[in-house]
């Protein structure tokens, strides 16, 4: 009896994985629970010196950490996506993150934050979680190199080397570098074997050129946005759009600029269309400023739309006074002006760049990563989650939501294979 209690402790110890995971971002976190809610020992390394840095930032410090219609797929690598979102999901999410005290609240377009409007909740409810799973985060811990020896994993550190059967990558993109994602995950792929694909920022403010974009500084409007390439329109957004002094925001303007950002990439010209005037079709338009005939063309565009874009509006159209009365103005450049004010095209010349950028598009190249369990194709025993694989998605809470899917499920797998 006593010696099949021995050999069923060794048996036991030996069908434990040691999972090592490298970050302690949104991904590493759920892998860390996930892991050792599935029976393996766990331990997490973190160049920071606390967990969720980034998590903190997110959602303007109120934390979208999730999309009630996440299974929408707005991702750019759908079908790998659907078949971790098919093993936990929105709904798995939004149930784990009740279970640990968080009430959600959705909003408009499915964005759901918690009831507390703080992000710091969600990383006061994990950190409380991991403490209580008796999880060990050490802190102050950069990675810079995986090898495997006798069938284990050799994690080394500045100054140390730590061993585990299993090691979990969730160290993030390139975007908010100071939160600690700056890519060093991708040199511990490359080292592995693992392809990069291109890298480049998107969720991110366009830089346009444009002459007059010091005086639209600050202007704020609700307009249909469209990026343009060849003369197809590749993205149509509605919502808010930001001028600033340097090119173009707002919340459709981050949904448009991966797909900018991926033309410029590819040295192929790309514009962003700005449509100026909703509610009126251009005949009414037409009629409005013959009623106003005369006034001032500067006058008559007062109402039409904000006082600082009618100047460079009006000089695009090849005007220079604008006190010319608008009975004076050549039918040309009245239709100039309504067409513009229907069309206004401004070429995108870059974008902020990863400081400024709210994901990364581009990674570890998924064609070598199982899409069940996230296990690498060429390393039995490393899994990647989160921003460091080649998968990101729009605005909304669907990075988050990747993020704790992709975890989970590589901690599960982590922990229960052999
Ligand atoms: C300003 C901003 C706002 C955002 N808002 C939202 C939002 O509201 N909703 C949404 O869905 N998404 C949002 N995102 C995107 C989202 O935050 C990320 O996609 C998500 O955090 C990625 O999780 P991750 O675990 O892959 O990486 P991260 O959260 O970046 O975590 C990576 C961790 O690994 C650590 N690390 C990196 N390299 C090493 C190393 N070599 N050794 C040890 N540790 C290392 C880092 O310090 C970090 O703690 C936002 C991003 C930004 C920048």
């Amino acid at each position: 009896m006593a010696n099949y209690g021995i050999i069923s402790l060794i048996w036991r110890h030996k069908m434990t994985n040691q999972v090592c995971i490298i970050g302690a971002g949104a991904s590493g976190l759920l892998a860390a629970i996930s892991a050792k809610n599935n029976g393996a020992d766990v331990y997490i390394l973190e160049r920071n010196l606390k967990i969720g840095k980034k998590i903190l930032a997110t959602g303007n410090g109120r934390c979208n950490f999730t999309n009630v219609d996440a299974n929408e797929y707005h991702y750019n690598h759908p079908a790998f996506v659907k078949q971790i979102f098919g093993q936990f999901g929105p709904d798995k999410t939004l149930d784990f993150f009740e279970k640990l005290g968080i009430v959600p609240k959705i909003e408009d377009e499915g964005k759901t934050y918690p009831l507390s409007e703080q992000a710091s909740s969600i990383v006061d409810v994990l950190q409380y979680e991991i403490n209580r799973l008796s999880i060990h985060v050490h802190f102050d811990e950069f990675v810079n190199k995986i090898e495997k020896k006798n069938g284990r994993y050799l994690i080394k550190t500045k100054s140390k080397t730590y061993e585990a059967d299993k090691v979990i990558i969730a160290t993030g993109g390139m975007t908010l570098p100071k939160s600690g994602s700056d890519g060093s995950g991708y040199a511990l792929a490359k080292y592995l074997g693992h392809q990069i694909t291109n890298v480049f920022p998107a969720l991110v403010k366009l830089e346009l050129d444009y002459p007059y974009l010091k005086h639209m500084d600050g202007v704020k409007i609700k307009a249909e946005a469209e990026l343009i390439s060849n003369n197809k329109i590749l993205h149509t957004e509605y919502g808010d759009v930001l001028f600033t002094k340097f090119g173009i925001s707002g919340p459709t303007i981050l949904q448009i600029s991966r797909k900018a950002n991926e033309l410029l990439y590819k040295k192929q010209e790309a514009f962003i269309k700005v449509k100026l005037i909703d509610h009126l079709d251009y005949k009414a338009l037409f009629e409005r400023f013959k009623m106003q005939h005369e006034k001032t063309i500067e006058m008559a565009m007062i109402g039409l739309i904000p006082k600082k874009l009618i100047h460079p509006i009006l000089k695009e159209s090849g005007l220079n006074h604008f006190n010319d009365q608008v009975h004076n103005l050549s039918g040309k450049t009245l239709n100039r002006i309504i067409s513009l004010l229907f069309d206004w095209r401004f070429l995108i010349t870059g974008s902020k760049g990863f400081d400024d950028a709210q994901v990364t598009a581009g990674g570890i190249c998924i064609d070598h990563v199982d899409a069940m369990t996230l296990e690498s194709k060429l390393q039995k025993g490393i899994y990647f989650t989160g921003e460091v694989l080649d998968i990101d998605a729009l605005c909304g809470g669907y990075n988050l939501q990747w993020a704790w899917s992709s975890g989970y499920i590589a901690g599960k797998y982590a922990a229960i294979t052999t």
